[in-house]
């Protein structure tokens, strides 16, 4: 029984008060509320919901929880700090928690990218990158280097720069009149016709780098500041770069001077089996845009990890001149920075970014395993993240991925459903016997949609 109905106000996720005060973000929030859905606790690979049901959860929360739920040494590190030092600003102040974790996260990042500027969520990031992209070619000299180059169905959060240089038109549509000017994208690298159900990286698609060529030309590289990529995109259901791609958009930018920008806010801190996905692929961009799993989901952070030549440059004006006129109340938070240190020091003790790449094979196989099944169309995995894409039903696109997911839910099981694309992104603590649990559920739920 859960805490909630102990106290008499849970036994049905229907009677919970006030339900209509909360305008849900990404919800449809009228079928939500006529069907609600509520998770009461978590602890290591599952939540527990408002009637007392154990949910496996298949998805590190919302791509976040890495290190899986409940951690004891998160818990302990928060509660020290605040009531050791709540809140201090980072306006012409510091405190040494915030320093001790840019030096940590340095030392995590690609060489080159060691330096960190802290923020409160993926949006953030990305919108602080753009920013410090036209930043570094001001300070350079280089002032007509405006305009951005993003990628269709790319996801890079909701403020109005991360939705001009983000590519899913629904994100985009009701403010298209004020979205930012001068932003061209690059084509999407999802190729079912050819690549279904391959494994690990698609084998070709690299030549959809090459139009990357054909915007400079139109343009001219001199009046071009950044391109900005997921490397893997995530939220548009798990598409890979092709191989070679994003190693030819790094030579591409190099070439022309252009900055390069990974979005790294799902790959950052393990989802790959590896630190970074430019780890994991070996290309080095100039600024990373992490967020999320940086301090497992516990409060609210983000990191945007500049290289060296950024930096230096951004820093080169006299000495009582704020460099960079940008930044965030709670940029550092102590409460934010401690979790994030404390999240760290699991992920190096217990290895978990090398357990993700080690478990990579097994739920390959378990994913693939669903091949065949109705409607699915493509199966696309690395690391601990898939995405299982079915053909929409002829009752419109997403009404099959939303009964699948909710099938699971009801079921034990929390998935990801973007349209008609379910997403599996464990916690990097999951069990084989979990991955097994999880893709069996998923099966049944495929079945029950039909
Ligand atoms: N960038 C990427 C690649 C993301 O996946 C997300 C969120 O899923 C964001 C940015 C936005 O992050 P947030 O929701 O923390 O603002």
């Amino acid at each position: 029984m859960s805490e909630y109905q102990q106290n008499g106000i849970g036994d049905s996720a229907q009677t919970w008060p006030n339900m209509a005060h909360f305008w849900m973000p990404f919800t449809a929030n009228k079928q939500f509320k006529a069907n609600p859905r509520l998770l009461v606790s978590a602890q290591g690979m599952y939540y527990t919901d408002i009637d007392g049901n154990e949910v496996l959860d298949a998805t590190a929360g919302l791509w976040c929880c890495n290190a899986g739920h409940g951690r004891a040494e998160i818990s302990a590190a928060v509660s020290k700090q605040i009531s050791q030092m709540d809140y201090a600003p980072s306006f012409q102040m510091g405190h040494p928690l915030a320093f001790e974790l840019a030096h940590k996260l340095s030392q995590l990042s690609p060489d080159g990218l060691d330096h960190v500027f802290f923020t409160n969520s993926g949006s953030e990031s990305v919108d602080t990158a753009l920013k410090m992209a036209l930043c570094y070619h001001r300070a350079n000299g280089q002032t007509s280097r405006t305009r951005f180059i993003g990628r269709e169905l790319g996801y890079h959060g909701v403020g109005f720069g991360g939705i001009s240089v983000g590519g899913i038109s629904n994100n985009r549509k009701t403010f298209s009149q004020q979205l930012l000017p001068g932003v061209d994208h690059l084509p999407h690298t999802l190729d079912i016709a050819n690549n279904a159900f391959s494994y690990g990286l698609p084998p070709y698609g690299v030549d959809k780098a090459e139009v990357l060529e054909q915007l400079i030309t139109l343009h001219g590289a001199e009046n071009i500041a950044a391109v900005i990529v997921e490397p893997m995109s995530g939220s548009a259901g798990v598409i890979l770069p092709p191989q070679g791609y994003l190693k030819r958009l790094r030579e591409i930018t190099q070439k022309h001077g252009i900055l390069l920008i990974f979005d790294e806010v799902i790959t950052g801190f393990g989802r790959v089996g590896a630190a970074f996905a430019s780890e994991r692929w070996q290309v080095t961009p100039d600024i990373i845009t992490t967020a999320k799993a940086i301090n497992n989901g516990t409060i609210p952070m983000g990191a945007v990890f500049v290289s060296n030549s950024i930096h230096d440059t951004c820093m080169n004006g006299p000495q009582a001149l704020i460099e960079f006129f940008h930044g965030y109340t709670y940029s550092g938070h102590p409460v934010a920075a401690a979790s994030a240190l404390a999240t760290l020091s699991i992920y190096e003790n217990e290895q978990l970014f090398e357990r993700a790449k080690h478990l990579e094979d097994y739920f390959q196989q378990a994913v693939h395993s669903l091949k065949g099944l109705p409607n699915i169309i493509d199966i696309r995995n690395t690391g601990l993240v898939a995405g299982i894409q079915f053909a929409p039903s002829d009752k419109g696109v997403g009404k099959r991925g939303y009964d699948i997911f909710d099938h699971c839910f009801r079921h034990g099981t929390l998935v990801r459903a973007t349209a008609d694309i379910i997403a599996l992104s464990p916690p990097l603590i999951v069990e084989k016997s979990h991955i097994d649990d999880m893709v069996n559920r998923l099966a049944d739920a495929i079945h029950a949609a039909g």
